[in-house]
C-alpha cells in the first residue's frame, strides 16, 4: 500500500510515499503547477468558467448543472463536456501540467449527473452517432480520456465519485474502457464522518472487484472552512484505512486544507496507543506501519 496526502494548497508532508496538489479545484480556483507533487486538475467541474460562458454549462430537463438546482446535489457548477473550445483547452492545459509535475491527477471528467446534457450541442452530437443515449454518454467520456492519455507522459490517476453501481447512468463513466486508459483510480470518498464504516468498506471492496488497475481510497481529515465540530474524528479516520485496506485498496490519500492539519492528524494518531493495538487484529498491517513511522518522525 501507498499513502499520500491530498491538499487544497501546495505543501508537502514528512512520512507520505507522494503528495497531491489541488491544482485546479472544481470551483474554478487556480493554482500554481507543482514540480515535486502530483498535480490534480478538475475538468468539467468549473463554477468559474461557468459563470464567464453560461453558453458552457450542462443542461437536462431537469435545469441547469449548476449550485442551486436543488434536484440535484451541486456543490460545484458543470460545463457541457461537448464544448470543442473548452475541451481543447483543458487538454492543453492537463498538457502542459503533465511536463512540470510528477503526474496527472483528473476529477469531474464526466457528465455532471442523471439525465446531462442536453443541449443542442450534445443532441446534434448523439443524434450523429447513431448510438443510445446511454452508450454515446460514455463514449464522449472515455475519447476524453483516451485523448488526454495520448498527450500525457508521466502516470494518469483518474479520480471517481464512490456511487459505484450507478457510475455509468449518472455520469457516463465507463469503468472497464477507463481501466485501459487510467494507470490507476482514486475514489473520493468526502464525508463529514465515517461513523458507519461498513459502507464505504463496501464500496472500496466493490471497486477492486471491477478495476484492474491499482485503486486509491480518499479520506476526508477536513476541508477549507469547514466546521472542525463536523469532521471524522481520527479514531473514525484511522479505522476506515484499515478496512479498506485489508480489501486489497492499493493506496490512501487524506484530505486536508493545510499540511498543519495533516501534521495535527499525524500526532493525533499517534496517540491513540489502544486504538492501534486493537487495529493488529483488523488484517491490515501497513496502515499500523504507517503511524509506527509517524511515531519516530515525531520523536
Ligand atoms: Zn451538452
Amino acid at each position: 500500500m501507498k499513502f499520500g496526502t491530498f491538499l487544497f494548497e501546495p505543501k508537502k508532508v514528512e512520512g507520505f510515499d507522494f503528495d497531491l496538489y489541488i491544482l485546479k479545484q472544481e470551483n474554478g480556483k487556480l493554482g500554481t503547477s507543482q514540480i515535486d507533487m502530483y498535480n490534480q486538475i478538475a475538468c468539467f467541474g468549473d463554477s468559474v468558467t461557468a459563470t464567464k460562458h453560461p453558453d458552457w454549462v450542462s443542461e437536462s430537463k431537469l435545469g441547469l448543472a449548476k449550485r442551486g438546482n436543488n434536484r440535484y446535489n451541486f456543490l460545484w457548477d458543470t460545463l457541457c463536456p461537448t464544448v470543442e473550445e473548452y475541451r481543447q483547452h483543458i487538454l492543453d492545459y492537463i498538457t502542459e501540467v503533465d511536463k512540470i509535475g510528477l503526474g496527472i491527477f483528473l476529477s469531474t471528467i464526466h457528465f455532471a449527473d442523471h439525465g446531462y446534457c442536453t443541449c443542442k450541442r450534445c443532441n446534434r452530437k448523439w443524434k450523429a452517432s447513431g448510438l443510445e443515449w446511454l452508450d454515446w454518454r460514455k463514449k464522449i467520456v472515455t475519447e476524453f480520456v483516451m485523448d488526454v492519455k495520448e498527450r500525457v507522459k508521466k502516470p494518469l490517476t483518474i479520480g471517481l465519485p464512490p456511487h459505484v453501481a450507478n457510475l455509468d447512468e449518472c455520469c457516463g463513466l465507463d469503468l472497464n474502457s477507463l481501466d485501459s486508459y487510467a494507470d490507476a483510480f482514486n475514489v473520493v470518498m468526502c464525508s463529514q464522518n465515517y461513523a458507519t464504516a461498513c459502507y464505504w468498506e463496501m464500496l472500496a471492496r466493490a471497486f477492486k472487484k471491477i478495476l484492474k488497475k491499482p485503486v486509491y481510497v480518499s479520506l476526508y481529515i477536513c476541508g477549507p472552512g469547514d466546521d472542525p465540530r463536523r469532521i471524522p474524528t481520527v479514531d473514525e479516520l484511522l479505522k476506515l484505512s484499515v478496512r479498506v485496506g485489508r480489501n486489497g485498496i492499493d493506496g490512501i490519500l487524506f484530505i486536508s486544507d493545510t499540511a498543519e492539519r495533516v501534521r495535527e492528524f499525524q500526532k493525533a494518531a499517534v496517540e491513540r496507543v489502544g486504538l492501534r493495538d486493537e487495529l493488529k487484529t483488523y488484517g491490515c498491517q501497513p496502515v499500523l506501519d504507517l503511524v509506527d513511522k509517524w511515531e519516530k518522525i515525531l520523536k
